[in-house]
C-alpha cells in the first residue's frame, strides 16, 4: 500500500499513472484524482463523487488517504485557533492559525516534542518522543482546509513542536509538497521554517533553489547566556551559526524572546544590534508566552519597547510582536503538555479512588460496589464537570462560554491509555479569557471525590444497618 500524501507531487503522479495503467483505467483519470490529494482535497476517496464509485473504492483499498484526527480545537479571543491532532498511536501534536487581516498563518509542528530542551519552551520540557512523516507534517494544513476550505493559510511556518531541522528529511519533502503548483501552492516566501541552526541541514535549506524563508531563534546575543537558555549552544555555538546566516544569501530574521532580567537589558540589545546588522536581518521580537516556562517572566512592556527603540536606533529593523492566542496557550507545544498533565492528574485520582494506589483495607460496604454503574456508564473520571457540553476546570466562575463539539470529538484523545474526558473532547473554548488552571481542576476532582466518597460511606453505613 502507498501512502500516496508522503509522496511530492512527481512521485504521487508517477505512482498514480502507474496505478491506473495496471487497472485498465485512463489516463486522464490522474487529471481527476490528483487535485483531490491537496488542491480540493476530500477526507477519503468516497467524497471524490466526480469518480465512479467501483474507482473510488479500488482507490481507497491501495492509495488510501491518511487521515489526522482532530482531538482538540480551540479558539482565542484574538481570533487564533488551535488545534491538537491525534496521530493515532498514542502521540499528539498540534498547529496553531493565526489570522492577521487577509493573511492567515499557520504554525505546523515536525517533531513530537524536541529534543532540545531550551529552557523557556513547553514542547522542550516534553522531551522527544519521534519525528513526524511528510505527510504528518503537511496533512497539518490539509485538515485544516478539510475543516473549511476558507481556512486555507496562505502562509506556513514551522513554528510549531519540534525542531525541524532535526527532522530534515520529511521537512525537506513537505517543503515541496507545500510549496509545488499540484501541491499546496504556496508560495516560497510564505513558508518559514524556524530553527535554533543545525548547521549540517541549514546548508540542506540553503542550497534548495526556492526563497524559503528562515527564521533563527537566537534569544541570547552572547554564548554564555544562550548557553544558559538553549543547551544547543554545546553543539552549534553562536559564532558558527552567524557565519552560517551570513551565507546563506537570503534576508534572514531573528528570533529573539523577551524574558525579564534575563535577556531584555539594554546593553543587550546593544550586542544583538552587532549581530543583527551585518546580517541586515530582521528581529522579531517576541513576548515569552508564560505557560512555556512557569519560573521565567515576560518582559514588562515598556522594556520590550525600550528595547525595540534601541535596536531601531542602531538601524536594526526590529517588531515587537503582539503575544497571539494567551488564552488557549498557544505558544509552542503548551496545549498538548497542559492537556497531558491534566490526563495524568485525572489518571492518578481515578487510581487512587478505585483503590490501585492506597491500599483500602477490607470492603467497608457489602453488595455491588457503587462505583460500578458510573464506570459501566463511561464515566472515566470524577470531574462532575466531566459531561457533554459541560465547561471544563477553569470556566466556571466567569460563566463559561459555550462548548462546542471539534470536528471528531469522538475520537479518543492522545494516548488511549487516558481516554479524554468530555471537558477535552469538547473543547472550543470561545473566548472564555481564562486558561485552564490544572490547580484548579486537581482541587475540583478532590472535592468531588471526597463528596462521593461521603457519600458511598454512608450508604455502606445504611446497607450494614440493614442488613
Ligand atoms: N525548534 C524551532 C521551531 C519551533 S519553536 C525553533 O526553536 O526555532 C518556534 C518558536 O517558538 C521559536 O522561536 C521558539 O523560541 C519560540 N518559543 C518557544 N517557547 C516559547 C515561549 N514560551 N514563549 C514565546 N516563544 C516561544
Ligand atoms: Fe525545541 Fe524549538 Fe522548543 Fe527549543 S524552542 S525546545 S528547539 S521546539
Amino acid at each position: 500500500m502507498v501512502d500516496i500524501l508522503s509522496l511530492v507531487p512527481n512521485a504521487s503522479g508517477v505512482a498514480l499513472a502507474q496505478w491506473l495503467e495496471e487497472r485498465g483505467e485512463p489516463a486522464y483519470r490522474a487529471r481527476q484524482i490528483l487535485p483531490r490529494l491537496w488542491q480540493r482535497p476530500v477526507g477519503s476517496w468516497d467524497d471524490a463523487t466526480e469518480l465512479p464509485a467501483a474507482l473510488r473504492r479500488a482507490l481507497a483499498g491501495a492509495l488510501p488517504l491518511r487521515r489526522l484526527s482532530l482531538s482538540t480545537r480551540q479558539v482565542s479571543q484574538d481570533g487564533t485557533e488551535k488545534f491538537l491532532w491525534d496521530l493515532g498511536d498514542g502521540e499528539a501534536v498540534e498547529s496553531v492559525l493565526i489570522p492577521e487581516g487577509k493573511r492567515r498563518t499557520l504554525c505546523i509542528s515536525s517533531q513530537v516534542g524536541c529534543a532540545l530542551g531550551c529552557v523557556f519552551c513547553a514542547t522542550g520540557r516534553m522531551g522527544f518522543r519521534r519525528n513526524l512523516s511528510v505527510a504528518e507534517i503537511v496533512c497539518q494544513v490539509r485538515e485544516v482546509m478539510l475543516l473549511d476550505v476558507a481556512l486555507k493559510p496562505t502562509n506556513v511556518v514551522f513554528m510549531g513542536m519540534g525542531e525541524p531541522l532535526l527532522n530534515w528529511e520529511a521537512v525537506d519533502g513537505a517543503l515541496t509538497i507545500l510549496n509545488h503548483a499540484d501541491g499546496v501552492a504556496i508560495g516560497a516566501r510564505h513558508i518559514t521554517v524556524s530553527t535554533v541552526g543545525i548547521l549540517p541541514s541549514l546548508a540542506k535549506l540553503a542550497q534548495r533553489p526556492e526563497q524559503f524563508r528562515l527564521a533563527l531563534s537566537l534569544h541570547a546575543p552572547t554564548p554564555e547566556l544562550r548557553h544558559a537558555l538553549m543547551p544547543i549552544e554545546k553543539k552549534y555555538a553562536l559564532p558558527a551559526v552567524m557565519e552560517a546566516l551570513a551565507r546563506f544569501r537570503r534576508r534572514v530574521t531573528l528570533e529573539y524572546v523577551l524574558i525579564e532580567g534575563k535577556n531584555d537589558a539594554l546593553e543587550q540589545a546593544d550586542q544583538l544590534a552587532q549581530l543583527a546588522r551585518p546580517l541586515g536581518a530582521l528581529v522579531n521580537l517576541l513576548p515569552l508566552h508564560p505557560g512555556g516556562a512557569p519560573d521565567l517572566s515576560p518582559s514588562p512592556r515598556a522594556r520590550m519597547i525600550a528595547f525595540e527603540r534601541r535596536l531601531r536606533r542602531h538601524g536594526v529593523e526590529a517588531v515587537l510582536r503582539r503575544s497571539r492566542g494567551l488564552d488557549i496557550s498557544a505558544a509552542c507545544g503548551q496545549l498538548r503538555v497542559e492537556l497531558e498533565a491534566r490526563r495524568k492528574v485525572r489518571h492518578r485520582l481515578r487510581r487512587v479512588a478505585i483503590g490501585e494506589d492506597i491500599d483500602p483495607g477490607p470492603p467497608q460496604y457489602p453488595g455491588p460496589d457503587p462505583r460500578e454503574p458510573r464506570r459501566a456508564a463511561g464515566v472515566q473520571d470524577f470531574d462532575r464537570h466531566a459531561r457533554p457540553g459541560a465547561p471544563g476546570p477553569g470556566h466556571g466562575e466567569r460563566g463559561a462560554a459555550p462548548a462546542v463539539s471539534a470536528a471528531g470529538g469522538e475520537r479518543r484523545g492522545a494516548g488511549d491509555q487516558y481516554p479524554m474526558s468530555a471537558f477535552q473532547k469538547s473543547t472550543v473554548s470561545r473566548g472564555s479569557g481564562q486558561r485552564p488552571s490544572i490547580t484548579r481542576a486537581m482541587r475540583r476532582a478532590a472535592t468531588c471525590f471526597r463528596i462521593a466518597s461521603r457519600s458511598w460511606g454512608t450508604r455502606a453505613a445504611s446497607e450494614r444497618r440493614s442488613s
